[in-house]
């Protein structure tokens, strides 16, 4: 039951065994905030290992889809429980191998035990519909059947959380299924895989493979045997995910990408708004697909709020996570942090006005990491490209506008939709915002971050497909619907003809 206090080198799980990858090969899973720290090597998967994850999911399918709901529902209830227990472990095996603070991963791990209890009760709910039919004797009825053999794959941002996201839902629905995590985060999808085995789930209904997006995620796409894919990441991989889920129509869900606003009217409380400003901007160093990444203020209030708001981001402790005073951990890795600094140049270049941070962070405390300072860009033009496209770190972008019609059309004219949120006293705009922001999610004087798994989660536009995670709404995805009729007539009735 140990989970790497050192470094070691971890399998994938197959069938309900832990195996090594047929082609041998490993990767490294190293600490972004000390690329030094080794967490642990994981296997780096091929197609091989794929087919044999999808063959035992496909060979468990029967049996968990026979097993009443309740009893599916019990094992996860279990699951909650050991997850419960473990908590500060798995949260701090989390910010070794992704970096964010530990309040932070504490929260990551919360989400999955609020997860997983919240779909132990739907083994009991499960609700399907019964209706009169318009015949004479005859009876109608719909319930929910397991769709197949699920392919997940998910980010590094919500190490654990996604991951559950999508396997607790499957599992309640009799579904069985492939998981392959990001290759940053494998030692999170390690731990919670680790507590759904010690809770009895049997052999082949859940099946890990890690490793690289191409080699060990391609696979599972173009796998026959696999009948529904869920996919959560950046929106240039979820066009590939979509394209290779077509030919062979496997039912898909994607929830990619954002660009989201926060909205603060001169009728805001300020301190209020700048709080909120600061934690959907910088938290998880700006590494959430729901991050402020750019605040819209009215003129009245603009120079105050961009005062206090600079001076708040310049004071916030960068560092290691595990450390109790820091306030932002690292990027995830080099890449990320490229990114971030392209972006910064691209701001610069677009003639935004640099107004804190915007390099990276290199001396001896933080050379070994990737971190880079929070950065606030101001007097923003919307269109500009660092308030159109997703930067996925620590930069906020400050946008000025005159009216709430100027703010609701800088909020749309993005082609993500996935939050947005408006700091306001006014009940007229706060309705209406809620009523006209483009956006799977709308907050009312809160920052855009903070979603409860009991209710859909998921977004409009290039951000999503039309499915939801979370609350009920995931089942629609993770069941089909099957609807029954009961003639006891005795003679032959005609729907729409007699
Ligand atoms: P990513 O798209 O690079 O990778 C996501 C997953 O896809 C990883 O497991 C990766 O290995 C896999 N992958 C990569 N290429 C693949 C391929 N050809 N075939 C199959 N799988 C492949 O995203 P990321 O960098 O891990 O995460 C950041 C992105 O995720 C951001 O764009 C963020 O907005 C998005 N995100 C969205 C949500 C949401 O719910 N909307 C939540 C979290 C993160």
């Amino acid at each position: 039951m140990a989970t790497a206090f050192a470094p070691r080198v971890y399998k994938n799980f197959i069938n309900g065994e832990w195996v090594e990858s047929c082609g041998g090969k490993g990767m490294e899973n190293r600490n972004p905030a000390n690329r030094d720290e080794l967490v642990g090597t994981f296997p780096a998967s091929n197609s091989g290992d794929v087919s044999a994850a999808v063959d035992a999911a496909r060979a468990a399918f029967r049996g968990w889809s026979l097993t009443p709901a309740p009893k599916r529902a019990e094992i996860l209830f279990r699951a909650a429980e050991i997850l419960v227990r473990r908590k500060e472990e798995f949260a701090r095996d989390m910010t070794r191998e992704m970096g964010k603070v530990l309040a932070e991963t504490r929260g990551d791990v919360q989400e999955a035990i609020d997860m997983t209890y919240l779909m132990a009760g739907e083994g009991r709910r499960m609700f399907g519909h019964t209706t009169p039919s318009e015949l004479p004797n005859k009876t109608a009825s719909s319930v929910r059947v397991p769709a197949g053999v699920a392919g997940l794959i998910t980010p590094w941002n919500f190490p654990m959380a996604i991951p559950s996201w999508k396997c607790m839902p499957a599992l309640v629905c009799g579904n069985t299924a492939v998981l392959k995590p990001a290759e940053d985060t494998p030692l999170s999808t390690f731990n919670l895989t680790q507590a759904l085995d010690e809770a009895g789930l049997p052999a082949g209904v859940l099946n890990v493979v890690f490793g690289d997006g191409p080699d060990a995620g391609a696979p599972i796409l173009k796998n026959l045997q696999v009948d529904l894919v869920s996919f959560t990441g950046s929106t240039e991989i979820g066009r590939i995910v979509s394209e290779a889920c077509a030919p062979t129509f496997k039912k898909c869900h994607l929830e990619m990408g954002g660009k989201n606003i926060i909205v603060v009217m001169d009728d805001a409380n300020l301190d209020l708004a700048i709080d909120g400003a600061l934690w959907g901007g910088f938290g998880t160093t700006g590494q959430r697909c729901t991050a402020a990444s750019r605040v819209a203020v009215q003129k009245g209030v603009y120079r105050h709020f961009a005062e206090k708001f600079i001076a708040r981001a310049k004071s916030l402790k960068v560092g290691d996570g595990l450390d109790p005073d820091t306030q932002m951990g690292p990027c995830i890795n080099e890449q990320q942090l490229s990114t971030v600094m392209k972006y910064v140049q691209i701001g610069i270049d677009e003639r935004a006005k640099l107004a804190t941070g915007g390099h990276r962070l290199e001396d001896a405390a933080h050379a070994k990491g990737w971190f880079h300072e929070p950065t606030v860009f101001t007097d923003c033009d919307p269109q500009m490209r660092i308030c159109q496209e997703e930067i996925f770190g620590p930069v906020v972008s400050l946008i000025p506008f005159d009216t709430f019609d100027d703010a609701l059309s800088i909020a749309n004219n993005v082609r993500y939709g996935l939050s947005a949120s408006i700091y306001t006293r006014n009940i007229n705009h706060a309705l209406q915002a809620q009523r006209d922001l483009e956006t799977g999610i709308v907050y009312v004087n809160a920052p855009t971050i903070g979603a409860e798994v009991h209710l859909p989660f998921g977004g409009t536009k290039n951000t999503g497909n039309g499915h939801r995670e979370s609350g009920t709404a995931a089942l629609d995805f993770y069941s089909d619907w099957k609807t029954l009729y009961i003639d006891f007539s005795d003679r032959l009735q005609r729907a729409q003809i007699d």
